[in-house]
């Protein structure tokens, strides 16, 4: 049964939705949005950035054979000479994908490429420059190796009946080698999260509209897209919707029969004159809350519903019967900093991703930086090598959440936490940077 969000809030400690601290509106998502159940097989091609359904498990081993690791020579570890040269005859040679077909016998050595197996009885590879050759034998110096040197083993990268890669990981390059390596051809992943967007507001004019006396141009629609392409979710652009109760009743119900989520901007700011919240309360489940962050304080949350009488609207095999709501503020950068520190982890926890928590830097401060206790700010910062080689991160000029040339020239963002205070010159703060969200 699908508990209401009052129900959800009841559970959360500390939860103030006129005053909620990031971490409690966190937890609040973590709690709120279902996860995929829907599964594809796709071509390893198409498994880049898609989020595994099923644990990979290795049929096979990964090398199938022990095999060499340099271009040397195969011998028995055991019969070289500790303190004195060691001479052996060659007997032939192995090459990748060409298994010598005799025995090395004592006193022997095998010529061995890279990649090729090893033969039966050796477990060391001299590496071909430490050795002198003349008339077919090789001579070794005393110490240049030890017992089972420049020898892969089988099964070392991957382990037959391993899990190679878990449920919930979203494929990377390394992983579709890795897939290829075990002679994988497809792989099972969960079917992409369907995201809905528009903004509101009346002030707003597409790209190719002439701007309006006291109109701008529409720009979180732009950041929006980019950021949910990079998260990998199918996203649908249902423009800007005007201020006005029947556009934006419309709006709703349309994202919300075609999309797992809905995300709008602008509308939800408190003592906001337009529409918006009005028609997104009688609309669904939805809270209006203030975050304890800067920028982004004002947010709507919820559950629309998907109109009766339209069951199987939805995305194929979809059980939800609700899109989830993320109603952004208008400003550009607050846009981006909620859906960084609140949005993109939900939607991953619904594309059915593990948690994928933001890798952050500690870099000195390279001056001071003002904080208050009491909320999280998320300022943009610019990392940058000192003439000593050491990481600082400065803040981008102006602050305010309408800069967004501040997003362009910062290359990540500072994070004070809720109870931090004030910034020394040379305290280390954490910084989300942008290389890894982008
Ligand atoms: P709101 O949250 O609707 O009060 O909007 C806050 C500020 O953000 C206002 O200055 C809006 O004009 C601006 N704004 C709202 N939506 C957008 C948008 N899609 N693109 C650019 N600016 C916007
Ligand atoms: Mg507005």
């Amino acid at each position: 049964m699908i508990t209401s969000l009052q129900d959800i809030a009841a559970r959360i400690s500390g939860y103030d939705a006129s005053a909620l601290p990031i971490a409690q509106a966190r937890e609040f998502l973590d709690r709120l949005v279902p996860s995929m159940h829907s599964v594809q097989t796709v071509s390893l091609y198409d498994a880049l950035g898609r989020v595994l359904a099923k644990d990979v498990v290795s049929k096979l081993n990964v090398p199938p054979q022990d095999n060499s690791a340099m271009d040397g020579y195969a011998l028995r570890g055991a019969e070289l000479n500790a303190q004195a040269p060691t001479s052996l005859t060659v007997c032939g040679t192995a090459f990748a994908g060409q298994a010598f077909e005799g025995e090395v016998e004592s006193g022997q050595t095998l010529r061995i490429m890279t990649g090729a197996v090893m033969p039966a009885g050796c477990d060391t590879v001299v590496p071909q420059e430490f050795v002198q050759l003349a008339d077919g034998r090789v001579t070794v110096p005393a110490g240049v190796v030890t017992v089972g040197d420049n020898r892969r083993l089988a099964g070392e990268d991957l382990a037959m009946g391993e899990v190679a890669l878990r449920s919930g990981r979203i494929v990377t390059p390394a992983d579709l080698g890795l897939l290829a390596s075990l002679g994988l051809a497809s792989v099972e992943v969960f079917r992409p999260l369907q995201v809905a967007f528009f903004s509101a507001g009346n002030e707003l004019r597409g790209v190719h509209e002439v701007l309006d006396a006291g109109c701008i141009y529409d720009s979180n629609r732009y950041t929006l897209w980019a950021m949910l392409k990079r998260l990998g979710v199918d996203v649908l652009d249902l423009g800007v919707i005007p201020d006005e109760p029947v556009a934006l009743a419309k709006a709703f119900c349309q994202a919300a029969e075609t999309a797992d989520a809905v995300i709008t901007t602008g509308g939800v700011s408190v003592g906001e004159a337009d529409h918006t919240k009005q028609v997104m309360a009688q609309l669904g489940d939805v809270l209006f809350w203030t975050v304890g962050m800067r920028p982004g304080r004002p947010m709507a949350i919820g559950r629309i519903p998907r109109l009766a009488g339209k069951v199987g609207g939805g995305p194929a095999g979809k059980p939800a019967s609700h899109a989830i709501l993320f109603g952004l503020p208008g400003n550009p950068v607050a846009v981006m900093v909620t859906f960084y520190a609140l949005v993109r982890d939900a939607l991953l926890a619904m594309s059915g991703a593990s948690a994928q928590p933001l890798p952050l830097m500690r870099v000195a401060a390279a001056k001071a930086i003002r904080k208050k206790p009491g909320r999280t700010e998320y300022q943009r910062g610019v990392v940058s090598v000192d003439a000593q080689g050491l990481q600082t991160v400065r803040i981008t000029g102006a602050q305010g959440s309408g800069i967004l040339r501040s997003m362009s020239e910062a290359n990540g963002l500072i994070v004070l936490h809720h109870d931090q205070g004030n910034v020394a010159a040379g305290d280390l703060v954490d910084v989300m940077p942008f290389h890894a969200l982008m």
